[in-house]
């Protein structure tokens, strides 16, 4: 079982071509926009189309949920989908993911569904202010959101959103949320094997800027809070029959952690595991969705993953700063766009501070605004 077809080709599929050919994998790609296969990291090479790629391929996986659906039920005819179609959905439509919660008894913000003027005045009734409105489908790095902080806005945000229902598809719908007061935002990546395996990698601290992931930081963590991660990865995972990397998004809120979204993917929040970890998130996919074990998911070093967004370049200085790896994802420049990440690792968490502080000072600080900020604060609570 070595051929492997990945639903999507972006750097998620690439990092996996990257991590699956010292294994014998071979990695290919079903970029959606050109229905083609082809190679993740020299998307030039083409390999056919989706009937091909899914008749060559012994397993096949998705780096993203919002796949289209028959693409998703093509796949899944040739038994050879990991995760399920169904797993892979639900992380594409909040609605799925909140009754999935709920079905497990893990703890998320209290909301309600709306399609229509009653659903909204209801859900006013029964959350209280600050409210997050934030499309069922195609939400994605905090986009196809909407904020009421005051009674005086209720008209417009009803407003622009009936005209956004209006102008949606038919299955298109709202989720109105809790805005929960939270302490910090925290990630759990897990990796579940066909014989239900599990491994889990320590909890992830994650920092946006401007809605889009900025810094996660991996270093020792509570182990109160990691048991509660771990239990809820569990629960999650089993009921789905999950096999693959599913990462958990959480709002930590004092000891207690509510989930607030599922990946059914590798994910953003997991990519410090290339350097800090005993087995990334990738390899460890490809091993799960292979039927081959699990490798280990300890944290060998405290690290840090600051995402390059919007730049197709840093200055090379950066590579002065030890135990620094750059990842670029060969991907056309643009705006707000995911180009490439930097992983930097310590021998202790003092070190990594310090080592994040210099590459805020080398790093333009337009294209990285909190990172100075972050660094600072980082290395005031190691000293
Ligand atoms: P999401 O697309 O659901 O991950 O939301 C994007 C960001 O909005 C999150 O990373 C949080 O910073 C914030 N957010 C989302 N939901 C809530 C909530 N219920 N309470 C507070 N902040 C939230």
């Amino acid at each position: 079982m070595n051929k492997v077809l990945v639903l999507g080709a972006g750097q998620l599929a690439r990092m996996m071509e990257l991590a699956g050919t010292p294994l014998n994998l071979d990695v290919k790609a079903f970029d959606v926009r050109s229905d083609k296969v082809v190679s993740p990291i020299y998307p030039d090479r083409i390999y056919g189309d989706l009937q091909q790629g899914i008749a060559n391929a012994d397993v096949i996986t998705a780096e993203f949920e919002h796949v289209k659906h028959d693409v998703l039920a093509e796949c899944e005819q040739s038994g050879k989908l990991f995760p399920t179609s169904e797993s892979i959905k639900i992380g594409g439509d909040r609605r799925l993911e909140k009754a999935l919660l709920e079905s497990c008894n893990a703890a998320n913000a209290k909301h309600y569904f709306i399609n229509t003027k009653a659903d909204f005045d209801n859900a006013l009734a029964q959350l209280s202010l600050p409210i997050i409105f934030k499309t069922a489908l195609e939400g994605y790095d905090g986009k196809g959101q909407w904020r009421l902080k005051s009674a005086a806005d209720i008209d417009s945000v009803w407003q622009e959103m009936s005209e956004f229902l209006a102008s949606a598809k038919e299955t298109q719908g709202i989720v109105a949320e809790q805005m929960v007061p939270f302490d910090r935002e925290l990630s759990l990546v897990g990796v579940r094997r066909v014989n239900g395996d599990v491994a889990v990698y320590p909890l992830t601290e994650n920092h946006h800027t401007n809605g889009i992931l900025s810094v996660s930081l991996a270093a020792p963590v509570d182990s109160q809070l990691q048991d509660q991660a771990g239990t809820v990865f569990k629960a999650l995972s089993g009921k789905l029959n999950y096999v693959g990397v599913l990462a958990i998004e959480f709002f930590q809120v004092g000891e207690q952690l509510l989930v607030n979204e599922i990946a059914p993917r590798v994910h953003n929040s997991g990519h410090w595991t290339q350097q800090g970890a005993d087995t990334c998130q990738f390899e460890n996919h490809l091993r799960a969705i292979c039927d081959l074990p699990l490798g280990g998911t300890q944290l060998i070093r405290p690290t840090a993953m600051i995402n390059i967004i919007g730049e197709d370049s840093v200055s090379d200085d950066v590579l002065s700063i030890p135990s620094v790896t750059m990842h670029w994802y060969k991907k056309g420049k643009r705006a707000g766009r995911k180009m490439g990440h930097i992983n930097v690792s310590g021998d202790n968490e003092q070190q990594l501070a310090e080592r994040l502080q210099k590459l805020a000072s080398i790093l333009c600080k337009q294209a990285f605004p909190d990172l100075a900020d972050f660094a600072n604060a980082y290395v005031n609570k190691t000293k």
